[in-house]
């Protein structure tokens, strides 16, 4: 009997796994939405609607410093104006404190943390972490948090770019879950987030594929669920830099919403029929979301040149 149940639970587990699909876009408040920012937002919105999932929107807000008054807002009245309308409430990271905190603890008492207090400039230069706080360890709790790296490969099949590959501890070395400040760094909020059991899919920018392998490294330490990832190409410049909200990017309020979608199918390599030429965004996403291909997304982490394209 006992083991009966225990194989049904089982079966409704994968079951789960297999039907469900949850999704999300994941913006910092640094800037408004750009062309590339946008362009990860429709695929991502479109991925979920053609699996018939959820899509969620995660304001990564934890870099308080950083953070620009206004941004979150003017993020969310883009997307609204673009037909990406989110399921559900607005996650926030910056209300995450306590799952972040419960990971710390947890990773610590796997005996996988340790206190640095390396300077910066003790630091440049090599991006591998030397090892010299591991080595000698401090006892109070002043100073970085860095996760150990264990000699092991993490390797994943990205939907687009295909396998990718890490050594943790030759490629990445140990690494910051929190920082001298305070803040929790990226790689720790993005992993107990993605891994909360509720993400199944990540479809975001290729600057971000090689982050993955330490994000599932920490999933994997902390016993969470690891989504499936899909990273899409980022836009650059003509003199080959990323386009940024920073670097003021092409701007899309300047233009018309529904034309912004256009060009963000076209870079996604979808080819919607002339006669939604000039349609509202609705109208085009409806379309893409039933022609949706991801094996159509170029497979490159990059895309120069790009209004060229268009
Ligand atoms: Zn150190």
């Amino acid at each position: 009997m006992k083991s009966r149940s225990a194989s049904s639970t089982a079966d409704s587990v994968t079951n789960r796994i297999e039907s469900r699909y949850c999704g999300r876009f994941a913006p910092s408040p640094t800037g408004p939405l750009h062309l590339g920012s946008l362009v990860t937002a429709v695929a991502s919105f479109l991925d979920a609607r053609a699996h018939h999932g959820e899509w969620q929107l995660r304001i990564e807000d934890i870099d308080g410093p950083r953070t620009v008054d206004g941004a979150a807002d003017a993020i969310r009245n883009s997307l609204v104006r673009h037909g990406l309308e989110w399921d559900g409430e607005i996650v926030r990271q910056s209300t995450h404190a306590d799952r972040y905190d419960h990971a710390i603890a947890e990773l610590r008492r796997l005996g996988m943390t340790f206190r640095c207090r390396c300077s910066r400039s003790a630091l440049s230069g090599d991006p591998i972490y030397p090892g010299t706080c591991r080595r000698n360890p401090h006892h109070d709790g002043e100073g970085a948090i860095r996760v150990r790296a264990r000699a092991i490969e993490i390797a994943f099949e990205d939907r687009i770019q295909g396998g990718y590959a890490q050594h943790i501890e030759r490629d990445v070395g140990d690494f910051v879950i929190r920082r001298r400040d305070g803040l929790y760094a990226y790689q720790l909020a993005v992993s107990a987030d993605d891994g909360d059991g509720r993400i199944t899919h990540v479809v975001r920018g290729a600057d971000l594929l090689d982050n993955t392998p330490r994000q599932l490294y920490l999933m994997q330490l902390l016993g969470l669920d690891a989504p499936i990832y899909a990273h899409v190409p980022v836009l650059l410049g003509a003199d080959g830099t990323k386009l940024s909200k920073q670097t003021g990017a092409r701007s899309i309020e300047a233009h018309p919403a529904g034309e912004n979608v256009w060009l963000a199918l076209t870079l996604l390599g979808q080819s919607p029929p002339a006669t939604l030429r000039g349609a509202i965004p609705n109208e085009l996403l409806d379309w893409a979301t039933r022609h949706w291909r991801i094996d159509d997304v170029p497979r490159t982490t990059a895309i120069t040149n790009f209004l060229a394209l268009c």
